[in-house]
This record gives structure tokens, sequence and C-alpha cells, in this order.
């Protein structure tokens, strides 16, 4: 079931809540991110999910 959670800060996309997968990250400063600009801005954000 999606459940939208707000809209992306750089792309303005709705993203969603999947079931309880949310289709983004969730910053630091509390701003939404997508998953597809998050990807692309991986590199700028120290992150250790591997
Ligand atoms: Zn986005």
């Amino acid at each position: 079931m999606l459940e939208p959670v707000g809209v992306c800060v750089d792309c303005g996309k709705t993203v969603y809540c999947d079931g309880g997968f949310l289709g983004g990250v969730i910053l630091e400063d509390h701003t939404l991110r997508c998953s597809d600009c998050h990807h692309e801005r991986k590199e700028t954000i120290s992150e250790s999910t591997t």
C-alpha cells in the first residue's frame, strides 16, 4: 500500500512509503529526498549502508 510521505526537496516528486519501505530518505534536517535524487547525490552524503 502506497502512502504519500512528502515531497522531494530536489525534484518535487511525491515520495511514498510502500508497505513500510520509504521510497527515499529523510535527511538530517528532516527534509525528504526521493531515492532517485538520493542515488545521484550519494557521493555527497557520508553514509555507510553497505
Ligand atoms: Zn527527487
